[in-house]
């Protein structure tokens, strides 16, 4: 590939596998160096260091666990320092940050904090962006680490801060913008900070939305994800070898991939994007040549059938009063309790006296599940019944609402599948079901060998 100058702005954001090593960052090095319109970059922490730092940002971590933890984050991240030209100047800086996060993990073991639990995290992005801005120097770029938290302004909601948009754009604008003429500015995703100054995190894998999010302040006109895979794919490659990358796709399907399963980009990442109207390439930076998907408005082609994506531990709830029957306020009522518990609804049917809803319920998730409580109160009002086991599968593309034949042909094909739930017509870009857990791998299969291959 030939390197290109242009006055174009893309912001490149490289998760953790893609800084997990010397070899992987020497990867990433390169696509900057390809093209010179990747002017900001955000980097997640490398690999394995943010699991290691929540366990250590908990409550009454035992001090010898501290410091396996310590040595562990250690030790990955001088394995990538060790092959510095720089790295007399290099290491020390980690050194100095490393010595700072223990004394910030003593103090956690002593008494426990939000914030400083989100502190302690924001150690992971801040090593891997030091150590990379280092590497694009070796390559013989002009390049600088920023601290986001200049700019990544946000609410003081520890652990899953909220953005204020506004403040980043002026931020951006007033310390960001000056300096990418000059040089690449390296940054952090993940982290920000909050009016008084404290150091905030906007959730697991936000580094994705982060670099969205500093793309839509500086008007950017590419955003590139790079990652481990190439790109996103018709179904999941673990469940068929017949999966294949997308070459593109429009923002009303990822956006409802993005809801219905595909794990590939953080669920709030095309937001910004769409708002601002920045194409979203993701790809692999193990493998750039083998391309990837680009995500834009418009699309060449509008295919009816794009991708099938699987969602596993659904739980489907039905409620069902007779007093619904010709009344209104029913529903309402059900709400009402599922928002006071902050719970999302994903799909809804109704007959006339009763309602069924499907919840995403995974164990250990960190949003708010449906509990005993929750059924509790709704059986106040009317009966219910709670189905477990179950996955959902959406077929995503184009006019699935309407097409003569559409749904024919999706259910022709799965005909002896035990199908519990069906949702069409609410949006054009998705169609989706929900079968037995142990059907669902041979429900997609089937599906994507009868509408992709
Ligand atoms: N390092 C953070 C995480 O693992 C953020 C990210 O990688 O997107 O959740
Ligand atoms: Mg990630």
């Amino acid at each position: 590939m030939s390197s290109t100058t242009n006055n174009s702005l893309t912001i490149a954001k490289f998760g953790g596998t893609s800084v997990a090593d010397f070899a992987a960052m020497m990867r990433c090095a390169q696509i900057i160096k390809n093209d010179r319109s990747n002017r900001v970059v955000a980097v997640s922490a490398s690999a394995g260091v943010t699991n290691n730092l929540v366990r250590l940002s908990q409550a009454n971590v035992p001090q010898a666990e501290q410091i396996e933890i310590l040595n562990t984050i250690k030790s990955i991240q001088f394995n990538i320092t060790q092959h510095l030209d720089n790295e007399a100047k290099i290491a020390p800086l980690i050194e100095a940050l490393l010595v700072e996060l223990s004394s910030i993990a003593q103090q956690q073991s002593v008494e426990y904090s939000s914030q400083c639990a989100d502190e302690i995290l924001s150690f992971g992005e801040l090593m891997s962006s030091t150590i990379f801005a280092e590497v694009l120097r070796q390559e013989g770029l002009e390049a600088e680490m920023f601290d986001v938290r200049q700019v990544m302004k946000t609410n003081s909601l520890y652990g899953k801060a909220v953005v204020n948009i506004e403040k980043l754009k002026s931020c951006a604008s007033e310390f960001l913008l000056p300096k990418m003429n000059e040089k690449v500015v390296v940054t952090q995703g993940f982290i920000g900070q909050d009016d008084q100054g404290k150091t905030t995190t906007l959730g697991r894998g936000g580094s994705d939305y982060s670099a969205a999010l500093i793309a839509e302040a500086l008007e950017a006109d590419n955003l590139a994800i790079w990652t481990d895979v190439e790109g996103i794919f018709t179904t999941d490659p673990r469940i068929t070898d017949q999966a294949r990358s997308i070459n593109e796709i429009s923002f009303g399907e990822a956006a409802e991939m993005a809801t219905f399963g595909a794990k590939i980009l953080h669920p709030a990442t095309l937001i910004p994007a769409m708002r601002q109207d920045i194409p979203v390439f993701v790809g692999s930076s193990k493998e750039p040549e083998k391309g990837g998907t680009r995500i834009q408005k418009s699309v060449e082609s509008r295919p009816t059938y794009r991708s099938i994506a699987l969602r596993r531990e659904q739980t489907l709830v039905t409620v069902k009063s007779p007093a619904m029957l010709h009344a209104s306020g029913f529903l309402a009522k059900v709400f009402a309790i599922l928002a006071k518990h902050e719970l999302s609804v994903d799909l809804i049917t109704t007959s006339e006296i009763s309602v069924a809803l499907t919840f995403d319920n995974p164990p250990g998730s960190t949003q708010s599940l449906l509990t005993d409580q929750v059924i509790e109160e709704l059986s106040q009002l009317c009966q219910v019944k709670v189905e477990n086991n179950l996955s959902l599968v959406a077929v995503i593309g184009n006019n699935l609402h309407s097409g003569i034949g559409t749904s024919s042909t999706v259910f022709n094909c799965i005909e002896e599948s035990n199908i519990r739930m069906i949702c069409q017509g609410a949006s054009k870009h998705n169609l989706c079901f929900l079968v037995n857990e142990e059907q669902a791998n041979n429900v997609v299969e089937k599906l994507h060998s009868r509408l992709f291959v």
